[in-house]
């Protein structure tokens, strides 16, 4: 995947990030026995946050002047593509994706010093870990309805609140929480404030396991629980704009993750298709088979190019909003489809509950819901395309 790309620095990145998966990575899996759908000790994680950084590629997809190495954004999505091809389950801690550079990398323009100092800079060297707490148990893609408030009091901000679904939150030191500080406007002035999540009346609880059966997402409460208000991040009232800008990029940031994993579903479906044998010979010599495979490796091209293409424009600063939009929808819904035929190539093994295809099958269900479900992106899509007849209406 994403063999066009030149850079050296890249290439030796890539490289390292293979050995770093083979001699440390799979060998932690198999030596404390945890996949995926179990529970990660805290401080496992924290070291293998620590680890990568030390090794050079914890803050690799940030730019030079924050300690990384200044890919661009096609770059980062060859990065990420191997990385979830690699078939390792700490695979996203490598980067941080659950928590760490990628999730502030694009934000820290708009912190404080301070802020920098206490809450970005710990993230950035593996020291701290993050998430962004937007979706609550009413509000999901009316992202706007939330209901979260701030109260000034005094110096303090008084928080009260229910954030769902939220990517990360189990292991997190931090949250990037969406309040409304101000009711009275319409829309509501929705503001980020950063709260820690060690405080009195905060509570990180999970009832629910995802469908990918990973313990990776929980809800936030929030009870009278009083932060700073220097913990205000990026103005009052800024929130939804802020929430709002990273929108795009990280929608296209999603779709080498999804091709990563479909390209592996697929490469296990080839070999598959080669060794087992039904009717005196192997089930690759059947046509319904050999044209499963040939629409997979089809649907993988398309997404391939599709997101090269995407993140090409993002790099040339290009407006990303319909691109990005339908990049998502299209390989959400693409890679699904191969993990789809990867099933059915797998036969009974590929409904067995555990086995790798199956989970990837699972996995990539659930990409077609957050960060905007198929739907929105539609929307987004179709407002993009209807927006000059309505200027000239
Ligand atoms: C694994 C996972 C991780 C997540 N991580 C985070 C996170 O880190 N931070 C965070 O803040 N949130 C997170 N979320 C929440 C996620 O962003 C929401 O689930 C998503 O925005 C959709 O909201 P909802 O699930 O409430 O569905 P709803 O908004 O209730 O939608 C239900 C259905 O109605 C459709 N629908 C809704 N509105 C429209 C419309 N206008 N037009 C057409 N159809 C519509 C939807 O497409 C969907 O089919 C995560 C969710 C999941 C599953």
């Amino acid at each position: 995947m994403f063999d066009h790309l030149t850079n050296p620095v890249l290439a030796e990145t890539r490289a390292g990030i293979r050995r770093f998966i083979d001699e440390e990575l799979l060998p932690l899996e198999r030596e404390l026995g945890l996949g995926s759908e179990d529970q990660w000790p805290r401080e496992t994680l924290r070291g293998i946050w620590r680890r990568s950084s030390e090794l050079g590629y914890y803050a690799a997809c940030l730019p030079q002047a924050l300690g990384g190495k200044g890919l661009n954004i096609q770059e980062q999505c060859a990065l990420k593509a191997d990385l979830a091809a690699s078939g390792s389950v700490l695979a996203p801690h490598v980067l941080g994706d659950l928590g760490g550079p990628p999730r502030v990398g694009n934000m820290l323009k708009y912190a404080t010093p301070a802020q920098l100092k206490q809450y970005f800079e710990p993230v950035i060297r593996g020291e701290k870990s993050t998430c962004f707490a937007l979706t609550e148990p009413h509000s999901g893609s009316d992202a706007q309805s939330i209901s979260t408030t701030a109260v000034a009091d005094g110096d303090a901000l008084v928080i009260n609140g229910c954030k769902h679904y939220i990517s990360g939150a189990p292991f997190a030191d931090f949250a990037i929480v969406m309040c409304i500080t101000d009711a009275g406007t319409t829309p509501p002035a929705i503001t980020a404030v950063l709260v820690d999540l060690d405080l009195p009346g905060v509570t990180v609880s999970s009832e629910y396991v995802p469908m990918s059966g990973q313990h990776i997402d929980a809800d936030i409460t929030f009870e009278n629980v009083r932060v700073p208000r220097a913990n205000i991040f990026g103005g009052e009232g800024n929130g939804f704009k802020l929430g709002m800008s990273r929108i795009n990029v990280n929608r296209l940031l999603h779709c080498p993750t999804m091709l990563g994993l479909a390209t592996r579903a697929y490469e296990a479906s080839v070999e598959y298709a080669g060794q087992r044998r039904q009717f005196g010979g192997p089930i690759a010599r059947f046509q319904a088979i050999q044209h499963m495979l040939a629409d997979m490796a089809a649907a993988l091209w398309a997404c391939e190019s599709m997101i090269a293409h995407t993140a090409a424009l993002a790099d040339s600063g290009a407006d990303l909003r319909m691109k990005a939009a339908a990049c998502k929808l299209f390989v959400s819904e693409r890679c699904f489809e191969v993990a789809d035929k990867a099933v059915q190539i797998h036969g009974n093994v590929g409904v067995t509950r555990g086995h790798p295809i199956e989970q990837t099958f699972r996995k990539l269900r659930m990409f077609r819901i957050f960060t905007g479900t198929s739907e929105i992106q539609r929307n987004t899509i179709a407002r993009a395309i209807l927006e000059p007849l309505q200027a000239r209406a």
